[in-house]
C-alpha cells in the first residue's frame, strides 16, 4: 500500500513541472512535487549559494570528483576543469554512448544553470514541428502567458552598444554582417536592470562575475523565484527534494504509485518510499521522463504505453565552436555570461542555422568568438531499456552529430571567409577538434506530443497520466527551448484542469 497519498504528484521541478505545480495548486488540488536535486537556498562557507565557473567546487556538479565543463581545454591546457568533492551539485552531464546531455539538478531544474535566453520560435517552424497544435492560439495566448510568467525582459540597446561587457557580441555581430548575415537580439530572464547595476558597481556581480552554468547568485529569474514561488504560495503545493522517482505503476483502483529513492549527500539511497496519487504529471525533463516511461513499459508496470514512448529524440542540432579573431578584434577581458544575440540564418532553406553568440568569460583577452549553433538537423534517436543497468540507452550515433557539424560548418565557413579568420582548435579537448558535437544543452523528445501522448500531453494508453516537459518537443525547435516548453505546459494545464479534474 502506498505510504503517502496526494491528489496529484509532479515528478521534477523544471519548466514543465513548475507550470503543472502552479496551475494544480491554484485549482485547489493538493500536489506533491518530487525533485532529485537540492533546494538551492542555503549559502556555503563563502556566503554564496552557488559557485562560479572560475572557481568550481563541490556545488558545481552532480556527484563528480572533477568538473566536466563543455569547454575542456584552453590553448590545449586542461585549465578549465577542476577536481572537486563529490556532492549533489547543480549541473549534471548525463553520458550516453555518443552524446552527453547537460541538465540542471535542483528545485528549478534547467532554470538554475541555463543561459536565460528566452526565445519564442518562428511561428512557421513551430507549426511545422507541431502540426496538430492550434498555432494561432499558442502565439496569442500561451507564448505571451509563458513570457510574462517567466519574467522575460530585453537588454537596453543603447547600453548594449556602449558596455564593455558585450564587446564580444558586437565583434561577432560585425563579423556576421561582413558575411551578409542577419543578427537579432534575444530576450532573457536575466534582469538587465540588475546587470546594469553590476556594471556600475552598485550590485554584487553575478552575470558579470562569471556565474552561469553552476548557478547564478543574483539577477536570474529562475523558476524557484517565479512559477515555483507562486506554486508554494497557493498553500497546496509541497516540494520534496533529494528524492529520485524510479518506478511508476498503476494500482487496481486506477490510481498511480510512484516508487522513490531518497538519497543523501553522498548519493546513497537512505530510504525507499511509495507515494500514491490520482493525477500524475511527468516533468523530469526529456531524459528523466522518457527513462521513467521506457522503464515502466519494459518492466511491465505500465504495459499499455504506446510504441512512441522513447522515440523521436534529438539534440536541437546543437554544436559549439570557436573562431579565432584578428589581434585588433579584441573580445574584451570582461564578458557577461548571458547571451543576448543570435545569428539568424534559419530562413536559408538550404542550410537553416540559428547561432547564439556565446560568452567565454575568463577575465583575460583571448580573441575567441564562441557560438552555440542550433542547426535544423533532421536526425532522431530512440531510448531503449537496459535491464543490466536498470537505465536507458540512447541510440544516437556519431554520424548523426556529423549532420549538425556540416550545417554549422557551412555557416561559419562563410563568416571565416568574409573576415579572413579561422576556427579555434584548442577548446574541446582532443587536438584539432573544432566542433563540439558530443554534447547538447537542449535534449528534446522521447515522448513526442501527438505520438506518445494525445494532442495535450495525456499519455496514450492511460488516463490521468501526463507529460509536461521537453520530451514533448520532437527533437528540434530551432531556438533555445524553455519558452516553448513552458508555453506547451500552460496549454496542457489549461485543458486538463477543465476537462479531466471533475470535482
Ligand atoms: P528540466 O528543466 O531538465 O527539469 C527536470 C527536473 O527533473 C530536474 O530538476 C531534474 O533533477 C528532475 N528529475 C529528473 N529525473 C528525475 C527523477 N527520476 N526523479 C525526480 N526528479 C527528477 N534553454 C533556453 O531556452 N535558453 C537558454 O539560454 C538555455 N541555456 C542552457 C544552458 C545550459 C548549460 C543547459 C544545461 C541548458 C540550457 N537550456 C536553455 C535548456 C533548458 O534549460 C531546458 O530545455 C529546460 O530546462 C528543459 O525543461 P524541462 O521542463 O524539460 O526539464
Amino acid at each position: 500500500a502506498a505510504v503517502d497519498n496526494s491528489p496529484a504528484i509532479v515528478i521534477g521541478s523544471g519548466y514543465g513541472a513548475a507550470v503543472a505545480a502552479l496551475r494544480l495548486g491554484q485549482a485547489g488540488i493538493r500536489t506533491l512535487v518530487i525533485e532529485m536535486g537540492r533546494l538551492w537556498n542555503t549559502p556555503g562557507p563563502d556566503g554564496k549559494v552557488f559557485c562560479s565557473t572560475a572557481a568550481p567546487d563541490k556545488r558545481s556538479m552532480w556527484f563528480r570528483t572533477r568538473t566536466e565543463a563543455p569547454l575542456a581545454t584552453f590553448l590545449w591546457l586542461d585549465v578549465v576543469n577542476k577536481d572537486i568533492d563529490s556532492y549533489p551539485g547543480v549541473l549534471d552531464r548525463v553520458r550516453f554512448a555518443n552524446m552527453s546531455v547537460y541538465v540542471g539538478r535542483g528545485v528549478g531544474g534547467g532554470s538554475l544553470v541555463n543561459g536565460s535566453m528566452a526565445v519564442t520560435p518562428l511561428q512557421s517552424y513551430f507549426a511545422e514541428q507541431f502540426p496538430t497544435v492550434d498555432t494561432a492560439e499558442m502565439y496569442s495566448t500561451y507564448f505571451p502567458r509563458a513570457r510574462s510568467m517567466l519574467g522575460v525582459n530585453s537588454i537596453d540597446p543603447a547600453w548594449f552598444e556602449s558596455t564593455e561587457w558585450y564587446r564580444f557580441t558586437r565583434i561577432s555581430r560585425k563579423h556576421a554582417q561582413n558575411a551578409g548575415l542577419k543578427t537579432t537580439f534575444v530576450p532573457s530572464v536575466y534582469d538587465f536592470g540588475y546587470m546594469q547595476r553590476e556594471a556600475a558597481g552598485t550590485a554584487t556581480k553575478s552575470a558579470l562575475g562569471q556565474e552561469v552554468i553552476y548557478g547564478n547568485n543574483h539577477g536570474k529569474r529562475s523558476l524557484d523565484k517565479t512559477y515555483l514561488a507562486s506554486a508554494l504560495g497557493t498553500g497546496n503545493v509541497t516540494i520534496h527534494t533529494m528524492e529520485r522517482a524510479r518506478g511508476i505503476r498503476r494500482a487496481s483502483d486506477g490510481t498511480y504509485v510512484v516508487t522513490v529513492d531518497r538519497i543523501d549527500d553522498t548519493g546513497a539511497v537512505v530510504e525507499t518510499k511509495e507515494y500514491g496519487c490520482t493525477y500524475l504529471f511527468l516533468g523530469a525533463g526529456s531524459v528523466g521522463t522518457t527513462e521513467l516511461l521506457v522503464r515502466a513499459r519494459a518492466k511491465g508496470t505500465l504495459p499499455a504505453l504506446d510504441a512512441g514512448v522513447g522515440a523521436g529524440w534529438g539534440t536541437n542540432g546543437n554544436v559549439m565552436l570557436g573562431r579565432a579573431n584578428h589581434l585588433w578584434d579584441t573580445v574584451g577581458e570582461n564578458q557577461s555570461t548571458m547571451p543576448v544575440m543570435g545569428i539568424d540564418d534559419w530562413a536559408n532553406t538550404s542550410n537553416p542555422v540559428f547561432a547564439e553568440i556565446a560568452p567565454l568569460p575568463t577575465g583575460l583577452e583571448h580573441w575567441v568568438s564562441l557560438y552555440l549553433a542550433l542547426t535544423k538537423n533532421p536526425e532522431r534517436a530512440s531510448f531503449t531499456y537496459d535491464s543490466a543497468t536498470d537505465s536507458v540507452k540512447l541510440g544516437w550515433s556519431a554520424a548523426q552529430s556529423a549532420v549538425s557539424v556540416s550545417m554549422a560548418k557551412k555557416l561559419f565557413d562563410r563568416i571565416n571567409s568574409a573576415n579572413s579568420t579561422i576556427y579555434r582548435y584548442d577548446l574541446f579537448g582532443s587536438s584539432n577538434k573544432v566542433f563540439a558535437d558530443d554534447f547538447t544543452y537542449h535534449p528534446l523528445g522521447g515522448c513526442v506530443l501527438g505520438k506518445a501522448t494525445d494532442n495535450y500531453g495525456r499519455v496514450k494508453g492511460y488516463s490521468k497520466l501526463y507529460v509536461t516537459d521537453g520530451s514533448l518537443v520532437p527533437g528540434s525547435i530551432g531556438v533555445n527551448p524553455f519558452v516553448t516548453i513552458t508555453a506547451l505546459a500552460e496549454r496542457t494545464m489549461a485543458r486538463v484542469l477543465v476537462e479531466d479534474t471533475a470535482p
